[in-house]
């Protein structure tokens, strides 16, 4: 029986969902990924010009390895949404190897000082990565333990997750939140085998920095020790490590992926 990997917030081509996708595909797992509903049309002003596929048009790419893959689109920060996805995919696999949490939002709105941030604006941040990893979690964690799957959690948090910057206090929040959730799963899953770790990207190449100037572009890469913006594949080589048996003595972390950045943890 082929295993299983569930990535979220697997859209768009440029992005570490997509890339990691790839890799468990080439691998020979079957995939679910996620993205939201919308349609390029609908998106916000921000994300007007972002390398947007869609679920759909991803998965009959995917379909070329000989595999099977389940497109669901959906809100993650919804939770009636998150448990009739579940349900589908327990219906069609009934199996589930690997859990990526990756879907986030992008750079929005929210990055403004904390005395001009919106509620709705700080709250949507936290409701998608936060709380969308959460429900996700939940029942994923409940089902590898009720039929004994040893299986490998895997939460995509940020630089932002180990220390705050200016005009960020939400996807900080949001990160920091995600650390300290793996942090307790990691122990309470430990017994059963079933492993949590956080990857925490620091810059990547993907449909995110699109918006940024040139200018603005080089003054990141200044900032970064390696001197370089990281790659989509080179974070789902780490997640594909972290999903293998070669990481199996490897629970409760948070590994940095970031070109060189220290971070206070
Ligand atoms: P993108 O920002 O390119 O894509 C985000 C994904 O999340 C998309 O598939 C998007 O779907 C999905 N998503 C957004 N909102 C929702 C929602 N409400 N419900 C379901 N899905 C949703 O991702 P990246 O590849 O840049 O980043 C992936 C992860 O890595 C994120 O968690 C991010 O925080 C983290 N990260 C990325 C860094 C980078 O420089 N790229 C740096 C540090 C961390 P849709 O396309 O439909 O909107």
């Amino acid at each position: 029986m082929r295993k299983v990997a569930f990535i979220t917030g697997a859209s768009r081509l440029k992005g570490i969902g997509a890339s990691t996708a790839f890799l468990f595909a080439k691998n020979n797992y079957d995939i679910i990924i996620t993205g939201t509903k919308r349609d390029q049309k609908s998106f916000p002003k921000y994300e007007k010009d972002i390398n947007w596929t869609g679920v759909n048009s991803l998965a009959k790419k995917l379909e070329k390895f000989d595999i099977e893959v389940l497109p669901i689109e959906l809100d993650i920060s919804n939770e009636n949404e998150v448990e009739s996805a579940f349900s589908i995919i327990i219906e069609k696999f009934n199996r589930i190897d690997v859990l990526v949490n990756n879907a986030s939002t992008g750079i929005g709105e929210d990055r403004v000082p904390v005395i001009n941030l919106d509620n709705k604006e700080f709250m949507k941040v936290i409701k998608v990565k936060l709380f969308g990893a959460f429900y996700i979690t939940k029942l994923v964690s409940r089902y590898m333990v009720d039929s004994k799957i040893e299986g490998s959690i895997i939460n995509i948090s940020s630089t932002a997750g180990k220390s705050g910057n200016a005009n960020m206090a939400a996807y900080n929040a949001a990160n920091f939140g995600l650390e300290g959730f793996s942090q307790a799963l990691a122990m309470e899953l430990a017994s059963r085998n079933i492993r949590v770790n956080c990857v925490a990207p620091g810059p990547i190449r993907t449909s995110r920095l699109d918006k940024l100037s040139k200018k603005n572009l080089q003054k990141l890469k200044n900032t970064i020790p390696l001197k370089r913006i990281g790659e989509d594949f080179e974070v789902a080589d780490l997640i594909y490590f972290l999903a293998s048996n070669k990481s199996k003595y490897i629970s409760g972390q948070s590994i940095n992926i970031n070109g060189g950045i220290i971070t206070e943890r």
